[in-house]
């Protein structure tokens, strides 16, 4: 399956961006919007790719450098407007029966701001919790080049995060993580247990919040 046999119909960042009017900033191939799943986090963003990708890993090279120039952008805002530290997260797309961590198989990153040391949690989950048969591995890494690689072999998928301190990390997975799966495990670790999923939890009040707050900061 290629990236043109899903194009029709896309599916909902596309159309929020094309319905709704809550997007705080837009480039020639992405758009920065709030996320539906704010989890009481003012200032969560979404970047996301106009064109339907599905994933960072499932977009062509050529728009890299665009996205780093739009998150660069998108986290020094978020930065400065909350005094906050940021993370940077994708939950991968469904490939064949794995799935990194599912939430939207739309190209989007996750910009947060919060101090939150997202790989401890993630790499002891794994470590404690696989079967002898599941593979995970952890790399560091720059750029989304490898997260490009992992996409295109169609063995797996993955885990994207940049943490506050701008080291990132994939985590490759050869099984099917959780729906949302890093989002578990942020509200897990902040205290918001119950508010993880989106699709159940969507908070137009602190939506509308940070509209208010990040309108003409880009
Ligand atoms: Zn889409
Ligand atoms: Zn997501």
């Amino acid at each position: 399956m290629t990236n043109k046999d899903l194009k029709e119909p896309c599916c909902a960042l596309r159309k929020e961006f094309e319905s709704n009017n809550i997007t705080v900033y837009e480039s020639d191939n992405f758009f920065v919007m709030p996320t539906l799943g704010s989890m009481g986090i003012e200032g969560y963003l979404l970047i996301c790719s106009k064109e339907h990708f599905i994933g960072v890993g499932g977009m062509p090279e050529k728009y890299h450098r665009e996205l780093e120039e739009v998150l660069d952008l998108t986290r020094r805002v978020v930065s400065e407007t909350y005094k906050s530290d940021v993370v940077v997260f994708e939950h991968g797309p469904r490939v064949g029966c794995f799935r990194g961590g599912g939430c939207l198989d739309h190209t989007h990153l996750h910009i947060m701001p919060v101090a939150f040391n997202l790989m401890e949690p993630v790499a002891l989950r794994f470590l404690n919790a696989l079967s002898i048969k599941d593979y995970y591995k952890i790399e560091r890494i720059s750029g989304f080049g490898k997260i490009s690689d992992i996409f295109e072999k169609q063995q797996s998928s993955y885990l994207f995060v940049e943490m506050p301190d701008r080291k990132r990390y994939t985590t490759e997975v050869n099984f099917a993580l959780p729906s949302q799966y890093l989002r578990q495990v942020i509200a897990h670790g902040l205290g918001k247990k119950d508010s993880w999923n989106w699709k159940e939890n969507p908070d137009y009040e602190t939506i509308q919040k940070t509209l208010d707050r990040l309108k003409g900061k880009f």
